[in-house]
């Protein structure tokens, strides 16, 4: 017989979970102004009903819709219905994968990332784990990059730290969370060697990083690549820059975070190719894999490298298994079972089943660019390539501060969320398709707000 309280939470989340889901396609997007009652903290056990109704009316109606299938904000997935089902499942469960010996969450963990590594079709050598996220997971590479450059020079970064350690860091157009992870890595923010990019777009220029790597006196090297970078999205050539690595015995990271979901729709396509020449790669699951947040994954074909840096040494801590324990090989020693919802998710759909959404949102993405290209007041920065559309207004001068006019009329709206960045050093608005369940009804709902934030544009500036 299940404790009472649980009947009564299963019923409750059953009622109110339904209602919110029949709800999401019809609430706003964003809340851009939330209210929430004072902090104050309650003396006793409140009744179940005060509990319920706390949640359901001051929590829930104040979140976004950032599971649906219009907020096209940063890079966002929704959870997919089988990823959630499994997240319940999770939490319920509360398993702690830190260690194996009591349960199989280890090893589903281990064919949750066997399964990643498949359907990316990398070389079987590439090990790994969950992390909370793409940073994490980029954390990871710093740490074992720096592991990997100690080796180099005899040093045990891990016991010894980072004093004396020489090294070099080479990058294009590293994501903002390479950057912050570098500094946590105490490699340091500004120690980039910031490497060209080529001309109109964001790709790693390769003969200037061979002038660089050739330049270098550097005892040790790291190149960290894109594949896609977040704006441009734009892939690096890994080929090339894996035999530049080397030749100059360079540890060669790609943050791959959703670029890497191109292999699901164009296997040949020339731009992803190499990406398997890497050392680590840096995924993210609760991008493009629709997986609930947070999930990660670090893949590194040096996975004694990754554990001679991550090693957790403690009697009480001792496992017989011949696989290393995950928290020898991550950041935490208790760790979530964040794999199952990917474990469940490519059980379920497989490799055509995920990569349905993805070409759904690549040609959505397309017809959006389209639109915009045909619309006499905006103008498409860039050419879509993937799933991120850059544009901008183009009334009158077209200034800075009318991009952003435009975006807080298209957010404000309440049926599209689109966020903001910077092309080239103009100000622009990018929309990044990576829902599963945007449909066509969605592109001509977005359509109509942006002709509606067009309109309401021309009204203001155009007296
Ligand atoms: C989103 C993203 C990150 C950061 O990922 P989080 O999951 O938000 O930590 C890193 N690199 C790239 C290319 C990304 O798109």
């Amino acid at each position: 017989m299940t404790h009472a309280i649980w009947e009564s939470l299963l019923q409750n989340f059953n009622e109110n979970a339904k209602r919110y889901l029949e709800d999401m396609p019809k609430r706003a997007i964003a809340n851009l102004s939330p209210t929430l009652p004072s902090a104050n903290l309650p003396q006793g056990v409140q009744n179940l009903d005060s509990t319920f109704a706390l949640l359901q009316n001051q929590v829930i109606p104040q979140m976004s819709a950032s599971a649906g299938p219009r907020y096209w904000g940063f890079v966002t997935g929704g959870t997919n219905p089988i990823a959630a089902y499994a997240d319940w499942w999770v939490t319920l469960l509360d398993q702690n994968v830190a260690k194996g010996g009591d349960s199989a969450a280890s090893d589903i963990e281990r064919q949750a990332i066997e399964m990643l590594v498949e359907l990316f079709h990398l070389p079987a050598n590439f090990k790994g784990l969950c992390t909370t996220g793409a940073t994490a997971s980029n954390l990871l590479a710093v740490i074992v990059a720096r592991q990997f450059a100690g080796n180099q020079q005899g040093i045990d970064i891990a016991k010894e730290g980072l004093v004396a350690l020489d090294i070099e860091v080479f990058s294009a157009c590293p994501h903002a969370s390479m950057i912050k992870t570098l500094g946590l890595g105490g490699i340091g923010q500004n120690q980039i060697s910031y490497v060209k990019t080529l001309p109109e777009n964001e790709q790693m220029d390769c003969d200037d990083l061979a002038i660089r790597l050739a330049g270098s006196n550097a005892r040790s090297k790291i190149v960290i690549s894109s594949a896609a970078t977040v704006t441009g999205t734009s892939f690096d050539d890994f080929t090339r820059i894996a035999r530049l690595c080397a030749q100059h015995n360079a540890w060669l990271h790609v943050d791959a975070a959703f670029g890497i979901f191109k292999r699901l729709i164009a296997p040949n396509a020339p731009c992803h190719q190499g990406i398997e020449l890497a050392d680590s790669i840096t995924l993210d699951g609760h991008k493009w894999l629709n997986v609930p947040y947070d999930c990660g994954v670090f893949l590194t074909r040096h996975q004694t490298i990754l554990q001679q840096s991550c090693h957790v040494d403690a009697p009480y801590l001792k496992n017989n298994s011949l696989e290393p324990d995950f928290m020898s090989l991550g950041i935490e020693n208790s760790r979530r079972f964040r794999a199952l919802p990917v474990w469940l998710t490519l059980k379920h759909y497989g490799r055509h089943g995920i990569a349905e959404w993805i070409l759904r949102n690549v040609q959505q993405a397309k017809q959006l660019a389209q639109f915009i290209d045909g619309h006499p007041d905006y103008e498409l920065v860039h050419p879509c390539q993937l799933n991120v559309v850059l544009f901008r207004p183009t009334l009158a001068e077209t200034s800075d501060d009318l991009s952003q006019a435009c975006l807080d009329m298209i957010n404000k709206d309440g049926r599209l969320f689109l966020s903001s960045g910077k092309w080239q050093g103009k100000s622009i608005i990018r929309a990044a398709l990576s829902n599963w369940q945007t449909q066509d009804e969605d592109m001509t709902i977005a359509e109509q707000v942006l002709d509606d934030a067009a309109s309401n544009l021309r009204k203001a500036y155009l007296v």
